[in-house]
């Protein structure tokens, strides 16, 4: 077994720290409670300039410090057991970042890569069955878990027996597919896949 795992939204709290970050610096009035509906930021935060609210979070120091979203024990315990790789789709720009972040929680996994649907105006940034393609063991069974439906389906097209799971977040409330095995959480994604 190898698993292919999402870090944003999967493994660390994305939408709460720039939701926190966007109250903090742009506005105050924003309930404590709001969870961002859409995966686009710019639908959720019209009134702002989104590319530059973006930048300036990926600049701060609360985007190397988002909150985990699995268990430690759990995580590592799946580490020692199988392969376990990681694939962002952030820029060049934030691999650093991302992997003191989850440094910061002492999170054991092969090796972090950048990939996935959103390519950053950059033609050659690989999706994220092109980074499977190179690492997956002819034989093995493949696990690979997002939160974003286009890299289920762009998986799940290129890889027809791997096992796709979607992890629920309010921005893919809804979105059923045969592609995918909907999971509630970490413990759900481990009790379905396992
Ligand atoms: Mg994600």
């Amino acid at each position: 077994m190898e698993f292919y795992l999402d870090v944003d939204g999967v493994i660390l709290d994305f939408e709460a720290a720039f939701v926190d970050f966007v109250r903090d610096e742009y506005l105050p009035d924003l309930p404590l409670g709001f969870i961002l509906q859409s995966w686009e930021l710019a639908n959720d935060f019209n009134t702002l300039d989104i590319d530059e609210v973006w930048h300036n979070f990926m600049d701060s120091d609360q985007f190397t410090r988002l909150n985990l979203l699995v268990d430690t024990d759990s995580f590592n315990q799946l580490s020692e057991q199988h392969p376990v790789y990681l694939i962002t789709n952030l820029a060049k720009p934030q691999y650093e970042s991302r992997r003191k972040n989850l440094e910061r929680y002492q999170l054991q996994y092969k090796e972090l890569f950048l990939a996935g649907h959103h390519n950053f105006n950059d033609d050659s940034y690989p999706t994220k069955s092109t980074v499977i393609s190179k690492l997956h063991r002819k034989g093995e069974r493949m696990v690979f878990l997002d939160d974003h439906p286009r890299n289920c389906q762009e998986v799940k097209s290129a890889f027809g027996n791997s096992e796709v799971f979607l992890m629920s977040r309010p921005h893919n409330k809804g979105l059923e597919d045969s592609m995918w095995t909907r999971v509630d959480d970490w413990k759900d994604f481990l009790d379905k896949a396992m």
